[in-house]
């Protein structure tokens, strides 16, 4: 069984945050998924199918990093697809405290899973999804926020079509 991980999120959208804790995790994992959580009490600002690809663009060179959408529970798509790691980012002391439980209960529900925290950047502590789309939202340029492939491409074009 190759060494895999899933990392799980909403990715809306993807940010250097993400993009660096997953190329830190590169090194750690034979595959890592990046696992696109298809929520249906969560309003997004971006469609999911956009989300994916813009998730596929920025990883087109990393040819061990795959993304797919998932529903339901992460402990049931890391059974499905034989992952027995959860990758996820800390930035502060709160992300810690909700991480911890998350970690703790997925734990009870997926006996052996293991969530692996990658620290933050300290430039991106600062950093998350909803202040980009905050930026999009009002017109203002996202470009040092968003992964390099994609400068240009996150616009509010696609904006408001989610659910
Ligand atoms: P969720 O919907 O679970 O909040 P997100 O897409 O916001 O998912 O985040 C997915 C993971 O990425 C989480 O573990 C989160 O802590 C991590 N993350 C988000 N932004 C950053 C960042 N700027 N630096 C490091 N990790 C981050």
């Amino acid at each position: 069984m190759q060494r895999t991980a899933v990392f799980p999120g909403s990715f809306d959208p993807i940010t250097r945050g993400h993009e660096n804790v997953i190329i830190r995790s590169i090194p750690l994992f034979e595959r890592i998924i990046i696992g696109i959580g298809d929520n249906a009490e969560k309003r997004s600002m971006f469609p999911i199918e956009q989300r994916l690809s813009w998730i596929r663009e920025t990883f087109k060179d990393y040819p061990t990093v795959t993304a797919e959408v998932y529903r339901g529970l992460t402990v049931d798509f890391c059974r499905k697809v034989d992952s027995a790691f959860i990758i996820r980012g800390l930035r502060t002391a709160a992300d810690f405290e909700f991480e911890r439980s998350i970690g703790q209960v997925n734990r009870k529900l997926l006996p052996g899973i293991e969530t692996i925290f990658i620290l933050s950047l300290p430039e991106y502590t600062a950093l998350n999804s909803s202040i980009v789309r905050d930026i999009i939202r009002h017109g203002g340029d996202p470009s040092s926020f968003i992964p390099e492939s994609l400068q240009g491409v996150i616009t509010n074009k696609e904006a408001g079509r989610g659910k």
